[in-house]
């Protein structure tokens, strides 16, 4: 067949390249987070994992696990029951990464100084190449200190979520019904004590996102109010738990993952703590799954940029470079600033979860960084889809995928307006929470006019928290923006910290991408981001 053209002025695939080496802003966020005696055995452990995502082979298994999406088996070939899920060899391979860097368990199994940090820069990589498989290993690692509230639950299943093997034991969560998500209160999920002091769990979840997952932490209406129980997927005998999957959802994105709806026969599961006492028990759980929805979708934007930058180096109209284009240059300084500061937002907030005195910050932190980070990530990821043009728009690459993964991390474990509402109580709950919060801003205080500014107005808003429930969304952001900002100033380059403040809490913003003042330094900002 005679060639009819040929092909030019095509970005090649980014590909072969290691993802923590070539990511300044997480190299500087790690530095400035992590305790120096655990630096450079990071940043090793991290490179070798960034090396491997980055692999042509490792972005394929990523791709097929998405294209060829899971199978309900509800029924063997003569009728029984199965209540199994198929994935394809590519879902097992991409989670054998995952236990092998322990990110489903690291800091449980090894803890210590820095542990949540180092694991959330290794999240953090890792969302930048598949995100289904994200969600039993964020759920696993956000189970454990629930389940350490039973310690025969404990010694039994906590030694095989800690292994790094390929049949490591992976957690679920069921708090969904089709009455309520936000309002678990509404649940109508029965459990019954059947004297030998586990309880029989009958009713349904509306979602349940990996039902292979070995257990589930489910919340079911006891005598004593909603509790939280522990549900092992099989019974002693090998036999199925009393979990009927129901139908997998067709969904947007997260396409590798498969979310089931089931119900529950006369399950059989542990209380874990006490009846009446669900909520706070599995909001132990949550808010380690929010953390992760952040430092995922901060994972997300820097993929998306990444690629972005990556064709605009190589693609050119009306005769010259797209990164060499002024307007394209706005946009894709601006995506390289929000994606840094969502690095430094996502860094920061995991050291609160390794350090006692944290306590306050992660209280007030984890639902404002969810919520900003994730928001921003739609709006981001439709930028870098633009940016690429439609290519950008077209499966066989990574930036549509990207795209259907970006509303998820915001919606599931609560939604923006709840997390909004838990700033709010934060901040109600407890004076302590602004003076944690001010400490944070005040260490960067006197770099800039109008980031003090700012932060004297921001500081006299949080403390008398009297804000309107209808302003929540405002407050939250402006707190987000002030703390990024904050750490901007303490551990990026000063152009980095200076057009940030610029943009976001100098002037009024309109939050679009590209909009930058003519002055910013672009070529900088767009070369400290460069892949490779
Ligand atoms: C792909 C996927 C997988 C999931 N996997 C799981 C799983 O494994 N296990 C599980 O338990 N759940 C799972 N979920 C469910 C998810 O956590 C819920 O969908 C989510 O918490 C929102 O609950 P909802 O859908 O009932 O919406 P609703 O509670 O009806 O909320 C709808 C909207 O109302 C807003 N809202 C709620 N209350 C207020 C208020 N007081 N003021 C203002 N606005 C408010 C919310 O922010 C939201 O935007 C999954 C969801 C998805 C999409």
């Amino acid at each position: 067949m005679p060639a009819t053209h040929e092909v030019l002025n095509q970005s090649a695939p980014l590909e072969a390249y290691n993802l923590f080496s070539r990511n300044a802003a997480l190299a500087d966020a790690l530095a400035f987070n992590l305790p120096r005696a655990r630096l450079a055995g990071a940043r090793e452990r991290l490179s070798a994992l960034g090396a491997e995502l980055g692999r042509r082979e490792t972005l394929a298994l990523a791709d097929a696990a998405n294209r060829y999406a899971p199978e309900l088996k509800t029924h063997d070939a003569r009728g029984r029951r199965r209540d199994e899920v198929e994935f394809h060899p590519a879902w097992h391979a991409l989670m054998a990464i995952a236990f092998r860097h322990g990110l489903h368990s690291a800091p449980w199994s090894a803890p210590g100084a820095g542990a949540h940090v180092e694991r959330a820069a290794g999240y953090l990589l890792y969302s930048e190449v598949e995100n289904g498989t994200q969600c039993p290993v964020t759920m696993t690692y956000g189970a454990v200190p629930a389940i350490k509230a039973d310690p025969r639950v404990a010694a039994q299943w906590l030694p095989r979520i800690y292994s790094r093997e390929k049949d490591a034991a992976l957690i679920g969560m069921g708090l969904t019904e089709k009455q309520g998500g936000s309002d678990v209160r509404t649940n109508t999920t029965r459990a019954v004590a059947r004297g030998d002091g586990s309880y029989a769990i009958t009713g349904h979840k509306w979602f349940l996102s990996a039902p292979m997952c070995d257990a589930f932490l489910v919340l079911a209406q006891a005598p004593g109010g909603l509790s939280c129980f522990f549900l092992p997927r099989l019974r002693a005998d090998g036999g199925v738990n009393g979990i009927l999957i129901q139908r997998l959802k067709d969904k947007l994105g997260n396409r590798s993952n498969a979310s089931s709806e089931v119900e529950f026969e006369d399950a059989q599961a542990t209380l874990l703590g006490e009846e009446g006492r669900g909520v706070p028990m599995i909001l132990e759980m949550g808010v380690y799954t929010r953390l992760d929805c952040a430092i995922g979708t901060a994972g997300l934007m820097r993929q998306a940029l990444a690629q972005a930058l990556w064709n605009a180096a190589q693609r050119q109209a009306f005769g010259k470079l797209l990164r060499d284009q002024p307007l394209m240059k706005n946009v894709l300084a601006d995506l390289a600033l929000e994606s840094e500061a969502a690095t430094a937002l996502v860094l920061r907030l995991s050291k609160a979860y390794d350090a006692e005195d944290g306590m306050l910050l992660r209280r007030v932190l984890t639902p404002a960084a969810k919520f900003w980070v994730c928001k921003r990530g739609s709006h981001f990821g439709q930028e870098a889809m633009e940016a690429v043009g439609g290519n950008g728009y077209v499966e066989e690459q990574v930036l549509a995928r990207i795209y259907r993964e970006m509303p998820l991390n915001s919606i599931w474990e609560g939604a923006g307006n709840v997390m909004c509402l838990d700033v709010l109580r934060a901040l109600r709950k407890a004076p302590d929470v602004v003076a944690a919060l001010a400490a944070e801003l005040d260490a960067a205080a006197g770099r800039s006019h109008s980031y003090d500014a700012f932060c004297a107005s921001l500081k006299d808003r949080l403390a008398d928290a009297a804000e309107h429930e209808s302003a929540a969304r405002r407050l939250t952001q402006d707190l987000a923006l002030a703390l990024q900002a904050s750490l901007l100033a303490r551990h990026a380059p000063d152009f980095v910290f200076d057009a940030f403040v610029a943009s976001r809490l100098g002037a009024p913003w309109t939050g679009a991408f590209g909009t930058l003042a003519p002055n910013a330094p672009f070529d900088a900002l767009i070369a400290r981001a460069m892949p490779a």
